[in-house]
C-alpha cells in the first residue's frame, strides 16, 4: 500500500454515520470525516443542535445529513441507521458516541462523602436511562449497523467509551461507571464476533475533554491532578478517529484507545 498519509487516512467516499453528532467528542468526529471527504449523517436527539452543526460543516465546506433520533428509541434509531445506508448505498463507518451523565459520585469536587451520590440513593429511573443512553443504544446502534457492512464485508466501528469505563471513581456517579465499562466488553464482544465479516469494532476510551458535560468542578480537579495540567478539546481526538476510520487501521479491532492525557498513569498533585 502507498503509504503515503492521504492514502493511509483515506476516508473520501465514505458513509459515515454519528451518534450524539450535534455537538462535543461527536461532532468533533464528524468533523474530522466530513474535512477528509466521507459523507456524515449526524443523529441527535437535540434538533436546534443539528441544525447549528449541518451549518457548521456546510460552512468548512461539507455535505452532511442529520436525523433527529432518540438513541434510546431502538426501532427509531434502527431505522436512521437503515436510511443513511439506503440513501448513500453503503454505511462504511459508524461512531456510537451518544452519552449522558449520571449525577454526582460518593465524593463531591472537595472530597466529601456526596449522600446524592451513595449507592443506596441512587435512583433507579437513573440508573436506567444511563444504561439505556450509554450501553443498550451502543447494542442497538452496533446491531441497526452490522447488517449494512456484512453484506459488502466491511465496516469501522467505533465506540466512545470512557476512562471510567476501566477503573473506578469516587467523583463520577456509579450508573456512568458502569455502562461505560459494559461498553468496553460489548466492543470485543462485537470486535470477536464480526472480524470475520470484515468489520473492526474499537473503543475510544477519553479521559476529560471539554465539553457541555464537563461540569466546572469536575474541570478544577482534572486541572489539579492530571499530569499534563489541563483538559483536552475535542479536535485532540480527531486523528485517533480518522484512524479508526481508515485503511491505516485495517488490522486493528477490539482495541481501546486510552487519550486522557496520562490520566490513567495516577495524580500528579
Ligand atoms: P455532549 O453532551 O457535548 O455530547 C453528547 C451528544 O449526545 C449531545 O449532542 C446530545 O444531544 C447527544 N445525546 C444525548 N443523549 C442522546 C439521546 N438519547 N439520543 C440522541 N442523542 C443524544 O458530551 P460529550 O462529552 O461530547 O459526550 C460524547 C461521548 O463522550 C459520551 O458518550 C460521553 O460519555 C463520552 N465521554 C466524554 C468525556 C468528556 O470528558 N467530555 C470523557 C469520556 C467520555
Amino acid at each position: 500500500m502507498d503509504m503515503k498519509p492521504r492514502t493511509l487516512f483515506n476516508v473520501e467516499g465514505l458513509t459515515a454515520v454519528v451518534t450524539g453528532g450535534a455537538t462535543g467528542i461527536g461532532f468533533a468526529y464528524a468533523e474530522a470525516m466530513a474535512d477528509n471527504g466521507a459523507h456524515v449523517t449526524l443523529l441527535d436527539v437535540d434538533a436546534d443542535a443539528l441544525d447549528r452543526a449541518v451549518a457548521a460543516l456546510a460552512a468548512r465546506g461539507a455535505t452532511a445529513r442529520a436525523v433527529v433520533v432518540d438513541v434510546t428509541d431502538s426501532p427509531a434509531l434502527e431505522s436512521a441507521i437503515a436510511g443513511t445506508a439506503a440513501e448513500s448505498g453503503r454505511l462504511d463507518v459508524v461512531f456510537a458516541n451518544a452519552g449522558i451523565t449520571a449525577g454526582p459520585g460518593f465524593l463531591n469536587v472537595d472530597g466529601e462523602r456526596d449522600p446524592a451520590g451513595a449507592i443506596e440513593n441512587v435512583p433507579a429511573e437513573l440508573w436506567d436511562r444511563v444504561v439505556a443512553t450509554n450501553l443498550t443504544s451502543v447494542f442497538a446502534t452496533i446491531r441497526s449497523s452490522v447488517p449494512h457492512m456484512k453484506a459488502r464485508r466491511c465496516g469501522r466501528i467505533i465506540v466512545t467509551t470512557s476512562i471510567a469505563g476501566l477503573r473506578p471513581s469516587a467523583v463520577v456517579g456509579i450508573p456512568y461507571m458502569i455502562a461505560k465499562a459494559a461498553a468496553s466488553h460489548l466492543v470485543r464482544q462485537a470486535a470477536l464476533e464480526l472480524a470475520a465479516f470484515g468489520v473492526c469494532v474499537n473503543a475510544i476510551a477519553p479521559g476529560p475533554f471539554l465539553t457541555r458535560i464537563t461540569t466546572p468542578g469536575l474541570r478544577a480537579i482534572w486541572e489539579k491532578a492530571l499530569p499534563v495540567r489541563r483538559v483536552a478539546t475535542t479536535d485532540e481526538l480527531q486523528g485517533l478517529a480518522l484512524f479508526l476510520a481508515s485503511p491505516a487501521s485495517a488490522y486493528v479491532t477490539g482495541a481501546l484507545f486510552v487519550i486522557d492525557g496520562g490520566s490513567m498513569l495516577g495524580r500528579a498533585d
